[in-house]
Order: structure tokens, then sequence, then C-alpha cells
């Protein structure tokens, strides 16, 4: 098995080489704002059903390259996979060798309905290089309009796909264009991940306003929001990690995030940071 997966890691290095863009236009968007500053509380999005089950396995990631003693970001990148994804992941790797005291990694938000025959193997590269495989549906649709059988079928076929490569039953969840409400939240079978730091990358600024928009208010516990598909997202990046590691920060995923700080991420709560409790400010 072990050799199937880096036949296909290898077979998909290959395919990149001739690989041309399948990806769906995606329709733009507005992602909403948050003003306020928000923790979940124990059960507050739980519906009853949720109750008993709402608890998130994070016991089997790996976050042993983790140094606990650095500032910790989430880079999480939405839309993938994009043709683009092969580039994120050499930056990543290329700062990787760099810097092996400071492994980055990040979480891909995933459409399953971009997965194809080109982009998969790219899946089983990123999940051996350590990125976290999460969930962005399977149609990129408003889900907040959907009936609760079309809802759960969008999560569900993207979460069967990943599965293949990972493994993993379920998956992070974020909701496209970041809209979630109530009944959302109440059917999910994940955490539902939204974003502290939205880098607006997908409005094509430039590699400059991109960097600036994480160092300008980047915190221990932020989730930065990026978007796969953007030339200048590339070339932002390879600034922000050696940047990032210079300010004694170390990027991680999501998963990795809330693990490295002790928070239990539970079914049906949303997420927009992810910082110590000890850290956690109270409303005012
Ligand atoms: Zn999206």
């Amino acid at each position: 098995m072990r050799y199937l997966t880096l036949f296909s890691c290898m077979f998909g290095i290959l395919l990149c080489s001739c690989y041309t863009s399948t990806k769906k236009e995606l329709t733009s968007y507005m992602p909403p704002s948050f003003d306020s500053y928000f923790e979940p509380l124990e059960g507050e999005y739980a519906t009853p059903e949720h109750k008993e089950t709402n608890a998130w396995e994070l016991e089997e990631r790996d976050i042993s390259y983790i140094d606990k003693k650095k500032k910790l970001v989430a880079f999480s990148f939405d839309d993938t996979p994009s043709s683009a994804l092969e580039n994120i992941l050499a930056v990543f790797t290329a700062f990787n060798e760099q810097n092996p005291d400071c492994i980055a990694t990040a979480s891909l938000f995933i459409n399953g309905g971009l997965i194809d025959d080109n982009s998969l193997p790219l899946l089983y590269t990123a999940n051996i290089l350590g990125f976290e495989l999460a969930n962005h549906t399977h149609s990129h649709l408003d889900i907040t309009t959907l009936s609760q059988t079309k809802l759960q079928a969008e999560i569900d076929r993207t979460d069967e796909l990943l599965k293949i490569v990972d493994g993993h039953t379920r998956h992070l969840l974020r909701a496209p264009f970041g809209k979630i409400d109530q009944r959302v939240k109440s059917l999910c079978p994940a955490p539902v991940i939204n974003w502290t730091i939205d880098t607006l990358d997908w409005t094509k600024i430039d590699e400059t306003a991109i960097y600036d928009s994480v160092m300008s208010s980047l915190f221990s516990g932020a989730i930065v929001l990026m978007h796969d598909g953007y030339p200048a997202t590339i070339e932002a990046l390879k600034r922000l990690l050696p940047d990032l590691k210079a300010q004694g920060y170390q990027v991680v995923s999501v998963s990795a995030l809330a693990k490295a700080h002790n928070i239990s991420l539970k079914v049906g709560s949303e997420y927009i940071r992810l910082r110590k409790k000890e850290e956690v400010k109270p409303l005012p």
C-alpha cells in the first residue's frame, strides 16, 4: 500500500509537467466580516443529537514537528486543488528543506468537484508532506440555501474522496463563502473553520498586499485564509514563511494548531481562531 501511495505521488509529479488547468471558475464572493471576538461555548452550537458525539478526535494527529515554544499560526488554502497547488507545495517543500527546525504545513480546504485524475496525485503528495486535507464541499454552493439532503451530500461526497487519500472519515469543514447559519452547524458532521485574517488574495491584489495583510494583524492562534490558484499568493508565501520564522512563528495546519494549543474542537462549532485558553480575553 505504501509503495502504491509513493507510486501515485511520483506519477502525479510526472503528470504535473503537462498539467492543464481544469479548475472550474468559482463565483467571486465577498466573505463575511467578523466584528466580534468569537469564542465557541461548550455545547452552544450542538444540536441534541450532537450532544453525545460532538467531540472531535485529534489524538492521532502528529504534531511532533511543532515547537510549542514558538508562536503558531495556521495557514489555510481554499478552492483547492487547482493547477497552482503544485506551486504551493513546492514553496513549502523548499522552505522546509532549508528550515528543518521550523517545518511548515497548512490545511487545504478542498472542493471535491475540482478533484480529477491530474489533481488527485497532488493530494496524495500533500498528505505525505504533512498537509491537512479538509472539506470545502463538493460544488462550492451557498450551503445555507440547500435542503438537508443536498447539504449533507455536498459534505459527504468530498469526505469520501478525501478518505481515499488520507484514511480519515471526516474532515474539518469550511463552508463556501464562509456562509453558515445555525441549521448548517447543527447538520455539520465536523467543526466549522472560518478565519482570523482574510488575505483577500482572490481579489487579485498583489503579493505585497497579501503579505502585509498577514504581517499586520497576526497573533499566535490566528487562522489565515488564502486561496489556491493565484500567482500573487505563491509569491507572498515565499516571503511569508521565512519572515514569520524570523518573528518566532511556526506555520501549521488548523488541526495541528488546535492540538498544540490544547483546544478541543467540537462538531458543529465554529472557530475563527485557536488561541491558548489562558490567552483568550473575555468579551468586552
Ligand atoms: Zn471557496
